[in-house]
């Protein structure tokens, strides 16, 4: 059993006892982590942090490896995001947030670039942004770190290279989660049921793909890319955690008291 030290950001938590928490949180070194913390609730003061959900903490815990829940001893707040106490649509959306990153990471499977977007994301939250448009930029970054980016470069039914080049709201190829990347217009038609995506739109999440979170701040978009990131952002998360779930209940072992 090794002490461990982690700054993770808390993703959940449910109440164990009349006294201690569990929480699941999303570590930088050690990915996402089930934490049991006993008696905090009967004694705060003692602790530097109440671990409320989307507060950044430094925690020292316990590594068992044959359980799934550590045993978390020490934990002190370094950032609790105050808009999110001021600006109800800051908090459904890193609430949003919180719920997909926990949805597309597994336990023990650290991913830092993940972990620095959601706390780059969270700390992007003010008192005016467009909280949908930083939503979009969230899932492309989401998609882009957790290895789901669609193929853009062809298709992925038969390889042809789609023009970008062309009036950028000319609407033929379509964008199916379930293969992964564009169709051409003779692919897609097989297909009929993944959206058609305008080409400016294809350059829009290619660029997202490519830059950093403080540049893509600026990143502005046309009503119809607005439109259609809604649309086809959600078809894709929503067939990869799907998929995952479904890969999960086979495969799961029993994580103890905090199950989804
Ligand atoms: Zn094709």
């Amino acid at each position: 059993m090794a002490i461990q030290r982690t700054r993770a950001l808390v993703l959940r938590r449910q109440d164990f006892g009349d006294t201690s928490l569990i929480i699941v949180a999303f570590s930088r070194e050690f990915g996402k982590l089930h934490g049991l913390i006993k008696g905090i609730k009967a004694d705060y003061r003692r602790y530097g942090s109440r671990l409320e959900p989307l507060g950044l903490n430094d925690l020292v815990f316990y590594e068992k490896r044959q359980t799934s829940l550590q045993l978390i001893s020490q934990c002190d707040l370094v950032e609790s995001f105050p808009v999110l106490r001021e600006r109800l649509a800051a908090l459904t959306t890193a609430l949003y947030w919180a719920e997909l990153v926990d949805a597309v990471t597994s336990l023990h499977d650290p991913n830092h670039e993940l972990f620095q977007l959601l706390v780059d994301a969270l700390g992007s939250l003010g008192p005016i942004e467009d909280v949908q448009r930083l939503s979009r930029l969230f899932e492309v970054k989401v998609l882009a770190t957790s290895g789901f980016f669609p193929r853009l470069e062809d298709c992925v039914g038969c390889r042809a290279v789609l023009p970008t080049t062309v009036v950028p709201t000319r609407r033929e190829a379509r964008l199916s989660a379930r293969q992964g990347g564009l169709l051409c217009g003779r692919c897609g038609a097989k297909e009929p049921l993944a959206p058609l995506i305008t080409r400016g739109t294809i350059a829009t999440i290619r660029q997202m793909g490519r830059e950093s979170w403080p540049a893509l701040l600026r990143l502005q978009f046309t009503a119809i890319t607005r439109e259609e990131l809604a649309t086809v952002l959600q078809e894709f998360l929503g067939f990869h955690i799907d998929k995952r779930f479904r890969s999960l209940e086979v495969s799961m072992e029993p994580v103890g008291p905090v199950r989804r």
